[in-house]
């Protein structure tokens, strides 16, 4: 029996079903292992001493690749000194301070854990600011993991979804229909930088929809919330719609802030500040001195670094590779998403039997990417290093194509 086996076995005994939420291995298919033990750039070694290369960066927050030393050796001093303390350290206002220069959009910041504390805060600014109820959400989107954002209901009540009305993405016609549906009564809109739903082809934003977007929040008196919890620091260190010309209300941060030290971020323009400040809203280990050591590094060093052109380089020979292979073996696949947060789906493969296949035959080769959830890549991935992700890739289709035959 594996390790991963064993350890599955006990926490099965000591946790209900063993592991819940996103991480859970069983929902990215049987050869998914559950347990990792150690990842240095983009290598990440699992319980039994398999190693990968690392498509999915811990589902988005190693964005310098793991372990990265001016992040650690920030990390280091800061625990040295103390983390957890009666108030926040001084880098809690040296890292205020970065992320309203680095975001333009940002006149103040408030920080809090994951992404999902701060897209809550980000409507609870909302609805303070506006004293109105309803907010508008694209169908399919996630954002987070708290009974009002939550993808299953269990544990939820009806009641704590029933200020949410539903828009498509892209579609403004269908924003400007919900905003009419919920007239008068509309805090926020909140909508992700592009639309990356699991189990669906990714779709990039169009510049009208986001200035359609902008324009109608303006014109309801609604604030408007980009959720960048996935997009943030991997499109613009400036926000993911600064390329776009178009700026929120609110940005929520997280994942890829503090390259895997948890920490998220709310950050908001003048007129909100009045209304954030009324908030209580806070967390025991929020103000932790040592994530935000770790935030202030990554995002220094991104900068340093050019962090981002990296990813794209990095993201744009993957792609390249993986269509040429896929027409090598006679594959139609659909890539989708901006190329450092890619996905990769089979033409006609509306169950995944052929995407699951090739995901874990990637696995096999010694490549994690993931099924059914977009790909991240960081700023560690080397030429070298997509090249040895595409070997794994190649012989995954090659594996494909015996098991079900070229398209
Ligand atoms: N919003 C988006 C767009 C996300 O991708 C996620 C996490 N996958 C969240 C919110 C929630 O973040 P967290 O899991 O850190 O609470």
């Amino acid at each position: 029996m594996s390790i991963d086996a064993k350890l599955r076995e006990r926490a099965a005994k000591v946790v209900p079903g063993g592991m819940y939420g996103h991480l859970n291995a069983a929902l990215h298919g049987p050869a998914y292992p559950q347990f990792f033990v150690g990842g240095e750039g983009c290598r990440q070694r699992d319980v039994d001493g398999r190693e990968y290369v690392d498509l999915m960066c811990s589902w988005g927050p190693v964005v310098l690749g793991h372990r990265h030393p001016a992040v650690e050796g920030a990390v280091a001093a800061q625990l040295a000194a103390g983390d957890c303390l009666n108030g926040p350290g001084p880098v809690y206002v040296e890292l205020a301070e970065l992320l309203v220069e680095t975001v333009p959009q940002a006149d103040w910041v408030m920080f809090s854990k994951n992404g999902t504390d701060a897209t809550t805060q980000a409507l609870m600014v909302a609805r303070a600011a506006t004293g109105r109820t309803k907010v508008l959400m694209a169908h399919g989107a996630y954002h987070g993991a708290d009974p009002w954002c939550t993808p299953s209901p269990a544990g939820t009540t009806p009641n704590e979804r029933a200020d949410l009305v539903e828009f498509t993405y892209n579609d403004l016609a269908s924003v400007e229909a919900a905003a009419a549906q919920a007239e008068g009564d509309i805090a926020a809109i909140i909508v992700t930088p592009f639309k990356h739903d699991s189990f669906e082809d990714q779709e990039l934003v169009a510049a009208e929809f986001a200035r359609g977007v902008r324009a109608l929040a303006d014109r309801i008196g609604a604030a408007l919330v980009i959720d960048d919890v996935r997009g943030g620091w991997r499109i613009d260190l400036g926000g993911s719609w600064e390329p776009l010309g178009v700026r929120p209300d609110l940005y929520a941060f997280s994942k890829a802030m503090a390259n895997g030290h948890p920490i998220a971020a709310v950050t908001g323009v003048d007129s909100l500040r009045g209304p954030a400040q009324t908030l209580y809203s806070t967390g025991s280990f929020w103000f932790n001195a040592a994530p935000m050591a770790a935030a202030k590094a990554t995002i220094e060093t991104l900068r340093a670094i050019g962090g981002i052109a990296l990813m794209e380089r990095a993201g744009t020979r993957l792609r390249e590779g993986l269509a040429a292979q896929a027409a090598s073996h006679g594959f139609t696949v659909n890539q989708t998403g901006p190329v450092q947060i890619p996905w990769l789906s089979f033409e006609g493969d509306a169950t995944l039997e052929k995407g699951m296949f090739w995901a874990a035959a990637c696995l096999e080769e010694g490549v994690y990417l993931h099924p059914w959830h977009n790909w991240f890549l960081s700023a560690a991935h080397t030429d070298a290093d997509i090249d040895r992700a595409l070997q794994g890739t190649d012989a995954a289709y090659a594996k494909l194509r015996a098991r079900f035959g070229a398209d």
